[in-house]
This record gives C-alpha cells, sequence and structure tokens, in this order.
C-alpha cells in the first residue's frame, strides 16, 4: 500500500515524500491503523520498519502539547536515530522532538524540555522525572520499542516505575522482535485491550544473509580476517565479546595499515556519534564494535558483518548478522570459531534452526568449504576409508599427516588390511587428508 493512499494527515505524507518512501512495509501497513484506534503489541523482525510503524500514529493522535509522547528505547544511538526520524516528521506538523539520554550533560536536554515528542532511555528518563524536569502525568502515547533488548539490559524496573509515573489513561504500543513472557505480563499490566500484530520473528534471521564460520586459532585468526578484508572488501562491521578485545584488534588492524575504527560503552558519547555518522557516511569502512553497538543501528549498506569472536549467547548472534542485510540488499555475516568455540555455533545452529556454511580463507582466496562436523562423531572425529599409492604401515602414516599440519593428537586409530585401510582424524583437520601423499584414493564418511 501506498502512503499516499492511507488515511493519514497530509504534513506527515509530505515528510514520507521528502524522506523518498512511497510505500508502507509489511509492518507499517498493518500496525498503523490499528495504532490510530489503541493499543498494539507488535512483533515484527530487526530491520521491517517498525519506527515509522510509531511514529505515524504519533503525529495523528498528538497536537504538539508538553510531552505529548514519550519513545522508550534501549540505547543512546538509537534514541539518536529515531529522534532524527522523528524530527523529519514533526518539523512538517511544527512539533519539537528532544532525545534525552545519558553520557552527556542534561543542560541541553533539560532546556529542550517540554517538547511534543520525546526519546529517551530509561535511565536519563527516570532521572529527569525524579530531578521534576520531565512531567509525564499528560503524556498521551507511550512507546516502548525494542522492547526485548530492553528487558534484556535489565532495564523492566525502570520502565515499570516510568509506566507507574505516566498518565493512565494514555495509549501505548509496544514493539518487539521477539516477545518474551517477561514483555507479555508487562503488557497485560500497563496495556488496554492490546491487539496483537505478529509477523515473522527474529529467531530466524532473513534469507537475505548468506552465513558461514570460518574455522580458526586465536593465533589465525588475524590473519584470516586480514585475508578477509583484502579478498572481499566491504562495508564491514566487525563484533568482539569485550570491549579490551575491539581495542585491541582495531589497533593490530590499524597496525596492518586498514583504517579500523571502534565503538564501545566506553567512549564519550561525543566520540561514539561521530565515528556512527563517519560509519553510516561511508568515511569509515570498517567499525569495529561491541554488542553496544549491534541492537538497533540502522546503518545502511553494510556488506559484512563479521564475528571476530563467537557471541556467548545465539539472540546477539541474530541481533549482531541483523545489522547487514537489511532492506532486501545482500549481506554476509562471518563466524570465526576456534575449537573452544564449537559448542556456541552449535548452540546459534540449533537456536536458528540452520546450518551456517563453511568457509576458508588461506593463501589468499576466500572460498566455499566441505563442512566435515557433519561427518564427526561425539568426539569430533570422521572416518577415512583409503587405499595406499605404496606399501605403508601406520607410523608411516602418522608422519606424513603430522608433516601435513595434522597434529598427532588429531589422529585416532588407524587399520591397515593389505592395500586398504581406515583412519579417524578430527574434522577440522579433515581438508589436510587431501595433502597426504601415501593414499591413492580416500573416502571421508561419517564417523561411529
Ligand atoms: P526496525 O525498527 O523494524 O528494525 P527501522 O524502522 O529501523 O526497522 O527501519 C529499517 C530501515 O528501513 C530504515 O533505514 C528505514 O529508513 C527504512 N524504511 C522504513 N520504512 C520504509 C519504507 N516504507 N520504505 C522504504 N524504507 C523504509
Ligand atoms: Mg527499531
Amino acid at each position: 500500500m501506498y502512503f499516499k493512499e492511507m488515511d493519514i494527515d497530509q504534513r506527515t505524507k509530505k515528510a514520507l515524500k521528502e524522506r523518498g518512501f512511497q510505500k508502507a512495509t509489511e509492518v507499517q501497513e498493518s500496525a498503523i491503523p490499528w495504532a490510530m484506534k489503541g493499543d498494539v503489541i507488535v512483533q515484527a523482525k530487526t530491520g521491517s520498519g517498525k519506527t515509522l510503524a510509531f511514529l505515524i500514529p504519533i503525529f495523528e493522535k498528538i497536537k504538539g502539547n508538553e510531552n505529548d509522547a514519550i519513545i522508550l528505547v534501549p540505547t543512546r544511538e538509537l534514541a539518536q536515530q529515531v529522534e532524527k526520524e522523528a524530527k523529519a516528521i514533526a518539523k512538517h506538523h511544527g512539533i519539537r522532538t528532544v532525545a534525552i539520554y545519558g553520557g552527556v550533560s542534561m543542560d541541553a536536554q533539560v532546556k529542550a524540555l517540554p517538547a511534543g515528542v520525546i526519546v529517551g532511555t530509561p535511565g536519563r528518563v527516570m532521572d529527569l522525572m525524579r530531578r521534576k524536569h520531565l512531567d509525564l502525568s499528560k503524556t498521551k502515547i507511550f512507546v516502548l520499542d525494542e522492547a526485548d533488548r530492553m528487558l534484556d539490559m535489565g532495564f523492566i524496573d525502570d520502565i515499570r516505575w516510568i509506566l507507574s509515573k505516566t498518565n493512565p489513561n494514555r495509549r501505548m504500543m509496544l514493539f518487539s522482535a521477539t516477545m518474551p513472557p517477561e514483555i507479555q505480563r508487562l503488557a497485560r499490566r500497563y496495556m488496554k485491550k492490546p491487539k496483537n500484530i505478529l509477523l515473522s520473528e527474529d529467531s530466524i534471521s532473513p534469507d537475505a544473509i548468506k552465513q558461514y564460520y570460518v574455522e580458526c586459532t586465536e593465533r589465525t585468526k588475524m590473519n584470516k580476517l586480514v585475508g578477509l578484508l583484502r579478498e572481499d572488501p566491504g562495508k564491514y562491521l566487525i563484533f568482539c565479546n569485550t570491549k579490551v578485545r575491539v581495542q585491541s584488534l582495531a589497533k593490530r588492524l590499524r597496525g596492518q595499515g586498514f583504517p579500523a575504527h571502534e565503538i564501545h560503552g566506553d567512549m564519550r558519547q561525543g566520540s561514539r556519534t561521530r565515528v556512527m555518522n563517519d560509519f553510516k557516511a561511508g568515511k569509515v569502512n570498517i567499525l569495529i564494535a561491541t554488542d553496544v553497538a549491534s541492537r538497533g543501528i540502522d546503518v545502511h549498506g553494510i556488506t559484512h558483518v563479521v564475528n571476530y569472536d563467537v557471541p556467548r549467547y545465539p539472540k546477539d548472534y541474530v541481533h549482531r548478522i541483523g545489522r547487514t542485510g537489511r532492506m532486501d540488499r545482500d549481506g554476509k555475516a562471518i563466524t570465526f570459531v576456534t575449537p573452544e568455540d564449537d559448542e556456541f555455533l552449535r548452540r546459534i545452529e540449533e537456536y536458528m534452526e540452520r546450518r551456517i556454511k563453511r568457509m576458508d580463507i588461506e593463501d589468499g582466496r576466500v572460498e566455499e568449504k566441505e563442512d566435515y562436523r557433519r561427518y564427526a562423531d561425539v568426539y569430533g572425529m570422521v572416518h577415512v576409508r583409503f587405499t595406499l599409492a605404496t606399501e605403508a604401515g601406520e607410523w608411516d602414516i602418522v608422519r606424513e599427516a603430522e608433516k601435513n599440519g595434522i597434529a598427532e593428537d588429531s589422529i585416532g586409530k588407524i587399520d591397515i588390511h593389505g592395500k586398504r585401510g581406515t583412519m579417524k582424524v578430527h574434522y577440522r583437520h579433515a581438508d589436510k587428508i587431501a595433502k597426504i601423499p601415501l593414499f591413492e584414493e580416500f573416502k571421508i564418511q561419517r564417523g561411529s
């Protein structure tokens, strides 16, 4: 459906046209009419256009009086981003907007209050309410954006507190990529007969993303990443599990001549905003981040999301890779997996109900590889059937295997009967079987 055919304010239509938006996305088309009538709970995947699904109805309902609408979001970056979208519409209505979030001085934010539309993070909103700078007793619309993320970040009590001090007759909208029980309880407690709009969940990630994993060790990781950056250039968002690892990777990449930038929670808000804007504008094409940046940030044209570290929770994996492949664009998600990470990779695959393909980066080539995990037994061993090219014993095979990079402790039982035989090898070394010159033929099979 085209926005111009929708029953919404002309000024909003003008703003949408200016932004180049013509057709409503699925979530917008289904949520907007209901949101104009009453409370709504909307579950739709990341990148589906939820922001406009609540902004458009807001501007149908408010006149721009004091603190008419408040939108709670989990992170500072998201507060800035949503406020920017709100402002683009608000200016056509003559309504003022403000973003309030922590990490910066309160003064400017206090001066901008009251405003018609407030976008804020729970901590700073609570702070300003306690200091009597912010009064939500007449607020008409209350939006919770990325509700599941707020739950993850431990904001649920803050949200309850804020809600308990907000005009009880307000309208409420709740947006989330998933609907954990805690969020459902919150909705039952604070919302009035909400309409549930359930589109596809985030749990299965969009098909637009090609997902790969790369076997590596802590020692080979860096070289493989450098190989990838050289061979498959693009706009990279690279995740590490800790701030310290973000900093150290950024430094090492810069040392190798890559203009890598970093973003994490310890940086001053000013620098974070600057880096984000440069990344958006394409001035920075390699950004290394902690999970802080992984949710809600909408940057166009990210071609590669790299998990330099495997995230510890499958949910974080989904959030991270959701930064690419947005709005019908193709993207790649590449996860570096050390032997210690195998278990986490398996959990991610279980959660997503899909297999991640294997690729390797070696000698300047990036290519898809056979995934030998499929053949591995519970000990990670695959079964190799071979025919010998010359007469050889067990120890000849071990020696040749070791020469070609297969560690002795990755080799299991070897049986030889005349020219034929079998051996077990850890799946991470299965590629190297082909290099053993003693074999005329071999076949890798499921271990038992
Ligand atoms: P979500 O909150 O569901 O993750 P966003 O609201 O951040 O998604 O939207 C994702 C991207 O899609 C943004 O860049 C936004 O500008 C763009 N977008 C939203 N609605 C439309 C539309 N109707 N037509 C084209 N692009 C849109
Ligand atoms: Mg969103």
